[in-house]
């Protein structure tokens, strides 16, 4: 298997004839190659979009009603749907995810599109009073050209949520997918194409972040860009937005807290506390990778919680275990660096998960763990670990468990665990982060909810309504008629 760039609805071989190997996480091995972007590459990419939107928005993509764009968007995501099985085998042998992991994100990632799809429509400015004799207007344009620099964790969802979004208000996209995963958006691309976009109005350039993707950041053609990944690479994004005063989204992950308070419904929590961490093995933005518990109920949920760890398996992803393997060999090294350095500093691990006899050891499979009585401080109850580890602390007031969720430099989500009414909207306006799950944790996907960080963990919303917004500018037009 050899990938192109998909540009202005073609495959387009790099330019420079370079490619990048594509490694089946689950045994190590190669899977084939995608190209390896080079400036040439990019610079078609952004003039194929610029030529779909044209210079005064009569570009072939540019000219379309607001309908017309949501007839196509329809079409796709029906077409999504299609071809789910097909685009889940391709994220799974990519990314090391179950098969039905992937199955789910295919799912979501055709709700983008629909949601999307209506609101093309319902998207508009409002008249506004002002003095005798004026009639002042507003109204949403697009950017123009937006980028999307895209990470290997969720590239379908991510795909479709930000790329949904900006197709949608009118612009047209320019995809930088991650450099181990990028075999669903090229085939999405394609499928695209067939559904009926114009030429240019979504193109995708693989390659390595610090080349293609450094290079479309920081494109004078590009005039919105979308970001999701680390802190570290988040802050050179937005530096190189900054140097051009272009606008940025940035989803920079977290370190998300569930406090589980001592009224709460241990039961109900339990399954959900395991699945927020397991979830994707732990490769998660919103991972629930800290758990914040009352301390006269700790034990007891903390030995419920090693019974269930006790159980849990990674395997390929085509068992449908718990978790699969890591994306990549640096993730998974990078994931047990950190382990041995809380082992070190004398953290307990109070219970493994299990890796699958059929796991091949060529592969990135890292078990579950379950770490307890994590200090606060220590750097794996502060920093985002990206695999299924999770840290377990006690807390003895609603004082404390706030000052604890709060006190890292994210804030991403938080999950809030009690029957006590008025405790979960205290709590939940005193946390800072961008979404709070009162009883549950991640309302199962919930495309329709506004979803963004505060601190590291970004700015900029995505999902929902508020997404669209965020990909159009706004223009106040006032009319003397005297
Ligand atoms: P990364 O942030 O470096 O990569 C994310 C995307 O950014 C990829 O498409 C990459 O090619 C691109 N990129 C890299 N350097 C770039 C640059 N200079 N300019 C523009 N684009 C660039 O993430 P990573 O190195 O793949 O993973 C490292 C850590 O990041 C993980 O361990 C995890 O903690 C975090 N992460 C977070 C998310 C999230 O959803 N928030 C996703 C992936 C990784």
């Amino acid at each position: 298997m050899k990938k192109q760039h998909f540009i202005a609805n073609a495959w387009s071989a790099a330019s420079e004839g370079e490619s990048i190997p594509v490694i089946d996480p689950s045994n190590g091995c190669s899977l084939g190659e995608i190209a390896r972007g080079s400036r040439r590459d990019v610079d078609a990419a952004v003039a194929a979009a610029r030529a779909a939107i044209g210079e005064t928005f009569d570009g072939p993509w540019g000219r379309l009603s607001a309908c017309q764009r949501g007839r196509v968007m329809y079409r796709f995501a029906q077409s999504i749907i299609a071809h789910a099985a097909e685009l889940a085998e391709l994220e799974a042998c990519d990314t090391g995810k179950s098969t039905k992991t992937a199955r789910a994100d295919a799912a979501a990632l055709a709700r983008y599109f629909e949601y999307y799809a209506g609101a093309c429509d319902k998207l508009h400015g409002e008249t506004l009073p002002y003095e005798a004799g004026y009639m002042v207007m507003t109204v949403r344009e697009p950017h123009g050209v937006t980028a999307h620099i895209v990470p290997w964790n969720y590239p379908m969802q991510i795909f479709g949520r930000t790329v949904a979004a900006s197709l949608a208000a009118g612009n047209a996209c320019v995809v930088k997918p991650a450099e181990d995963a990028s075999l669903s958006l090229l085939r999405l691309a394609e499928l695209a194409a067939e559904a009926g976009f114009a030429p240019g109005a979504l193109n995708v350039v693989t390659g390595y972040g610090h080349e293609a993707g450094a290079w479309l950041t920081a494109h004078a053609g590009i005039d919105h860009i979308s970001f999701t990944g680390s802190t570290v690479t988040g802050r050179l994004v937005a530096e190189a937005a900054a140097r051009r005063h272009c606008p940025v989204t940035l989803e920079l992950g977290g370190k998300s807290p569930q406090i589980v308070f001592d009224d709460a419904d241990l039961d109900a929590a339990l399954p959900a506390i395991v699945n927020a961490i397991v979830q994707n093995a732990g490769q998660t933005c919103s991972a629930g990778s800290r758990l914040l518990v009352q301390r006269s109920v700790y034990e007891k949920l903390l030995d419920a919680l090693a019974d269930r760890f006790r159980t849990l398996q990674s395997g390929p992803p085509a068992l449908d275990l718990d978790m699969g393997p890591l994306v990549n060999r640096r993730q998974y090294e990078q994931v047990k660096a950190i382990l041995a350095r809380a082992e070190a500093d004398g953290i307990r691990v109070m219970m493994r998960g299990r890796i699958h006899p059929q796991a091949t050891s060529s592969g990135f499979y890292q078990e579950a763990v379950l770490l307890r009585d994590v200090p606060h401080e220590h750097s794996i109850a502060q920093e985002e670990i990206f695999g299924p580890v999770l840290a377990a602390m006690p807390f003895d007031d609603e004082e404390e468990a706030v000052r604890l969720a709060n006190g890292t430099d994210y804030g991403l989500v938080a999950g809030v665990w009690t029957r006590d009414g008025a405790r979960q909207l205290r709590v939940a306006r005193k946390l800072r982060c961008g979404q709070v799950f009162v009883n549950n944790y991640g309302a199962a996907g919930g495309v329709e909810l506004p979803f963004g960080g505060v601190k590291s963990s970004g700015h900029g919303r995505e999902k929902g309504f508020e997404a669209l917004l965020g990909f159009t500018v706004l223009k106040t037009i006032a009319v003397r008629h005297g």
